[in-house]
């Protein structure tokens, strides 16, 4: 098959494989697409053509045979292979060694030898009476199947066996097996269009995500043996290393052999590539690597490989025949790639120059970079899966289990790793969810305490298993089909997939240096959307600002208190029957507050802090147990009667509707005054002796009401003036709202008149707009995402349609009233790429997110600026 044969030959219909652009994905396949683009690089692909979508519809439907090139090369066989618009969606097999014909049979047995020879010949005879007639092929394996082995007998009962097939083939379909180039690449082509438009076929392409009427292209080509004397075979090679993405030199060869793909469950033995190398699929290693048999064939092939990448912008695994040491590319792919793979590939093809920068910050899914940031299940690793929750914060973890958080102390004490497992968790857990190396609750959804916390420690966590039993009394886990694990069993939890596995399978450890590194530098320099961190302690903030923040966009206070020597304290403040008492209890508290937030100051010097006023209901603070009660009132000097009736007295039937946020703020203005003195003197305190001054965001939580506002910012302005006198130093710092609320997003117009900047709680906003319990959504969330009530979880992935509608007002609103105005988003939808992507078109600001989504959050603002460009926020509000 001579290029310029296919030329002339050459319709709409049926284009050359060296006509280069002409040869197009979406006409004629991407197969096609890809030899033609291979074929442009100059790479040794056979001759050959592709046959567009509609020709192949034609012939399906009966239409004529477009004029084919049906002659090869002097020697050469063709073969037809499917070109399906994308691979993904299949297609009928490749069928080889199309023209073998009485006449060039002799040339052929000269060639190859007759056994080698009468075997192709016997294969074509049974694929072709599969594929155009139906025959079942178990008749023809029989026939063939007496004459195993390769010796001159062997040859001769071969050729004996292929005619005694062509007389199986005339019984079966009663007409003779076709003996020209033509009819058998006719018959060739319409039973692989035919196959293409059958029922189960269409099905089949649905079932992949491919559309029933998708089109299918074929590829005529001259066909490379794989059988010729010399080192001849079929095999794959990729040159970057498919778990690291390092330079590596992979694959397979398989001597002697037409193709290098296998088809599920068969088992091919082949040789490495390169000795000492892994190989990519198959068995080798005794016998000579391809190196030693034709060293100058593996360079060649590294060499096509290398420029097929520089190329095509994307590392490929080439699929190649040599023939008698001759070096044949029929195909490439994508070359094999996890994760991480992915990241140092697309780095390395930039700094070559094979794409841009932007086409590698694109090339990598945000929410991927997970694996490089946590401890993973080794994937090769068994997995013994006994269970299964909420994928709440990703990475994994062994350890023993434990049900309470006291345990997970002790053990950490020891040294020991602990899994800590609990119905749910309250704020009373931090500690034991510091101490533990991972969560498993039972109950609670995406933004659950246990969710919340989790991913801001980076802890890995399961949540929501409510397939699990939880039984205390007997210390053990149930699961439905009745395992049971006792407490004290060595589990482990995959906070990536959300399950619960026995055990201690391999880990991959995290990787946040080199590649990873690298790409991440270029984001920041691409990006225009802030990406800030939550972190409410000194330790998350070191690790926010080891994940490059700018800044924390929600440093939430109430977990400052939950220290065992503070917690006795701020008990005293919610127990105390006046203002004065209170005010004494808040004076214990402020230089235990001003401590914390100077060290988060002096961690995030130079950036913008954005601290939030107290926010939960009280009684969260207070003991349950009847002698913790006791206790505290022991320790105040009250009769224990008085604890248990304020306690009673702060219960709520609503809590989280209840007495919390501004709420307490307007209510008991003591408490937010002593924050903000705390912060102030703080802040004071740290910029006094730095150049890079921290400028404190002071957030009022849960605001419905303008007037709400007003009332604590008089207060807290009041405060700011007096430490500014007291401390003899002057002090930025900005008052804003958290937006939570469906009516403080209506309102915003108002609000934007009394805030410097509006932060989205969007955990409690999405609560809120659906009338759905964040803490219980998770009991049954699984499941009504599954039927298809909801697209995705809204706790997850912020549901554009409704609290996304609301946040568009409420930016539009906000902006008109003060065009200075500060928009974040800082509920945990701020480390969700796609909901990252909203807030770039909606015209925000900053996001902010757990401090180990940080990155994920960082490479997710570039993709949004890079794809969103010059998009203002105030014509997508519009
Ligand atoms: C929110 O509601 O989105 C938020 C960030 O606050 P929290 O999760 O503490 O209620
Ligand atoms: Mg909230």
């Amino acid at each position: 098959m001579k290029p310029q044969e296919i030329t002339q030959l050459a319709t709409d219909a049926v284009v050359s494989l060296d006509a280069g652009e002409a040869v197009r994905a979406e006409v004629h396949g991407s197969r096609a697409h890809m030899l033609a683009r291979l074929t442009a690089l100059g790479l040794p692909v056979p001759p050959g053509v592709a046959l567009s979508f509609d020709c192949v519809r034609q012939l399906s439907e009966g239409g004529p045979m477009p004029e084919l090139p049906t002659t090869a090369a002097p020697g050469r066989l063709l073969c037809l292979r499917p070109s399906p618009m994308e691979r993904a969606w299949g297609g009928p097999t490749a069928t080889l060694n199309i023209g073998i014909t009485r006449e060039n049979l002799p040339a052929l047995e000269e060639a190859i030898g007759v056994f080698d020879a009468r075997s192709l010949h016997g294969r074509l005879i049974s694929t072709f009476a599969l594929m155009v007639h139906g025959v079942d092929p178990e008749g023809f394996e029989a026939i063939a199947h007496k004459t195993l082995g390769s010796g001159p007998r062997e040859a001769e009962a071969m050729r004996a066996a292929t005619d005694e097939m062509l007389r199986y083939y005339a019984d079966e379909t009663d007409e003779d097996f076709p003996d020209s180039v033509s009819a058998q690449l006719e018959g060739v082509a319409r039973a692989m269009a035919r196959d293409w438009d059958r029922a189960s076929a269409r099905i089949l392409r649905q079932a992949k995500g491919g559309p029933a009427e998708g089109g299918l292209g074929l590829v005529i080509q001259e066909l490379a043996l794989g059988l010729a004397p010399g080192v001849s075979g079929a095999g794959h090679i990729q040159t970057v290393d498919a778990r690291t993405g390092a330079p590596a030199c992979d694959g397979i060869f398989l001597p002697r052999k037409q193709r290098a793909v296998t088809s599920p469950g068969s088992r091919r033995t082949g040789v490495l590539l390169a000795s000492g190398r892994r190989a990519g699929g198959g068995e080798g290693g005794e016998q000579p690597a391809l190196e030693e048999m034709c060293p100058e064939g593996l360079d060649a092939l590294r060499g096509y490989a290398e420029r097929a990448a520089e190329g095509l912008g994307d590392a490929v695994q080439l699929y190649f025949t040599i023939e008698n040491g001759e070096v044949h590319v029929v195909d490439a792919v994508p070359a094999k790639r996890n994760a991480r793979a992915s990241v140092r590939i697309a780095v390395d093809l930039a700094n070559r120059g094979a794409i841009t920068r932007e086409q590698a910050l694109l090339r990598i899914e945000p929410n991927n970079l997970i694996e490089h940031l946590h401890p993973q299940i080794d994937p090769s690793a068994a997995r013994d899966v006994w269970g299964g929750g909420l994928a709440a914060s990703p990475g994994a973890a062994t350890g023993y289990m434990v049900f309470t958080s006291e345990a997970a102390m002790q053990a950490a004490a020891q040294g020991e790793d602990t899994i800590l497992v609990r119905m749910e968790t309250g704020p009373e857990d931090v500690r034991g969810m510091h101490a533990a190396k991972g969560v498993l609750t039972i109950r609670g959804g995406m933004t659950s305490h246990a969710a919340v916390i989790a991913r801001g420690l980076g802890l890995p966590a399961v949540v929501g298993a409510s397939d699990l039993r939880l039984d205390l009394e007997n210390r053990r886990l149930v699961t439905t089909d009745s395992r049971v694990l006792h407490e004290g069993a060595l589990i482990t939890i995959d906070g990536t997939r959300g399950e619960i596995l026995a055990g201690a399978p391999k880990m991959v450890a995290p990787d946040l240096g080199g590649a990873l590194a690298e790409l991440l530098d270029w984001a920041d320099a691409a990006r225009d959307l802030d990406v800030r961190a939550n972190a409410d302690t000194p330790a998350d903030s070191r690790v926010a600002r080891d994940f490059s923040c700018d800044g924390l966009g929600l440093c939430r206070t109430e977990h400052m208190f939950f220290d065992p020597a503070r917690l006795t304290v701020m008990r005293e403040m919610i127990l105390a029957d006046t203002p004065e008492e209170r005010r004494a209890a808040l004076d214990l508290l402020l230089p235990m507050q001003r401590a914390d937030f100077e060290e988060i100051f002096a961690i995030m010097r130079g950036t913008p802090v954005t601290i939030r006023l107290l926010d939960p209901p009280l009684h969260e603070f207070l003991p349950h147990e009847e002698e913790e009660m006791a206790d505290i009132a022991a320790a105040m000097g009250i009769p224990a009667a008085q604890v248990t009736a304020r306690a009673r007295e702060l219960a709520e039937v609503n809590p989280m509707l209840g007495k919390r946020g501004v709420r307490l703020g307007v209510t008991m203005p003591e408490i937010y005054e002593t924050q903000a003195r705390a912060i102030f003197e703080a802040a004071i305190a740290v910029n006094r002796d730095s150049r890079d001054p921290v400028v404190p965001e002071v957030m009022i939580p849960l605001v419905s009401a303008y007037r709400e506002v007003e009332l604590v910012k008089q207060r807290i302005d009041a405060v700011a003036i007096a430490v500014q006198e007291e401390q003899g130093a002057t002090l930025d710092y900005s008052l804003g709202v958290m937006v939570e609320t469906p009516r403080a997003a209506l309102r915003a117009g108002d609000l934007a008149g009394v805030s410097a900047f509006l932060s989205f709680g969007t955990n409690d906003l999405t609560q809120m707009t659906y009338g759905l319990s964040r803490d219980d959504a998770g009991r049954f969330m699984r499941d009504y995402v599954n039927v298809g009530a909801f697209p995705e979880d809204p706790f997850h992935s912020l549901d554009i349609e409704g609290v996304g509608e609301l946040l568009l007002i409420a930016a539009r609103r906000g902006r008109a009233r003060n065009p200075d105005l500060k928009l974040g988003l800082c509920g945990e939808h701020g480390g969700d790429p796609s909901s990252v992507r909203f807030c770039r078109l909606a015209g925000f600001d900053y996001v902010s997110c757990s401090p180990f989504r940080v990155p994920i959050a960082r490479l997710a603002a570039a993709q949004a600026t890079i794809l969103v460009g010059n998009v203002s926020g105030d014509e997508t509000s519009a």
